[in-house]
């Protein structure tokens, strides 16, 4: 395979357009005749739309692959788009999913990752975290407060219940500020993490 691999992230808060962003991606690939020549991973655990095709707005689709461990490529496979890739954490993948993005890249495919940068408890999801350091481009969404409507860079759940790894729909969850995710974690008595004052 010819040709220099990349990686890029696209990260932030639940509400953030993250998806929008990969169906444009998408898109975009499937305009300019690419799409045999792209795969699109899904955690086996996120099984919230099933698991199947992903359309876009303007009626193209790619069909998603649930993963829980590295996947072989054929050659001819030059994009990778994984969702959700937070997911993909010691737990729920065998083997280390930064490694193996890394060595896509080496291959020389363009890989995007697209994952929450922190659960709705604040705390970073070490996956993600690891790819925006290693990453070549990081693109930073952001929602907006539902209570200020600023600028959202944590998503919170309002019933303060579940796991990190809860699932949940749009209904379970609201994009929030700094400053109001501040003031509903200390009322839910969520202990704040170190860097908890990081926008
Ligand atoms: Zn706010």
């Amino acid at each position: 395979m010819s040709g220099k691999g990349s990686i890029e992230l696209v990260c932030g808060p639940m509400f953030a357009g993250k998806s929008t962003e990969i169906s444009r991606q998408v898109s975009r690939l499937t305009g300019a005749g690419k799409a045999g020549h792209a795969a699109l991973f899904v955690p086996c655990c996120d099984v919230r739309h099933g698991v199947g095709v992903l359309s876009t707005h303007d009626g193209n689709s790619l069909e998603a692959i649930a993963i829980a461990a590295p996947f072989a490529l054929a050659d001819d496979i030059r994009f990778v788009i994984i969702d959700e890739v937070q997911f993909l954490d010691a737990e729920r993948f065998e083997g280390n999913v930064v490694e193996w993005i890394l060595s896509l890249r080496d291959q020389g495919r363009s890989v995007l990752a697209a994952g929450l940068d922190r659960d709705w408890q604040g705390s970073p999801f070490p996956v993600v975290e690891e790819l925006s350091l290693k990453a070549d481009r990081v693109l930073r969404l952001r929602a907006r407060c539902a209570k200020c409507g600023g600028p959202a860079t944590r998503t919170w759940r309002p019933d303060a219940t579940g796991g990190i790894f809860a699932l949940g729909g749009a209904g379970d969850y609201e994009p929030l500020c700094l400053e109001h995710w501040t003031e509903e974690a200390t009322r839910a008595g969520i202990p704040l993490p170190v860097d908890s004052n990081a926008v």
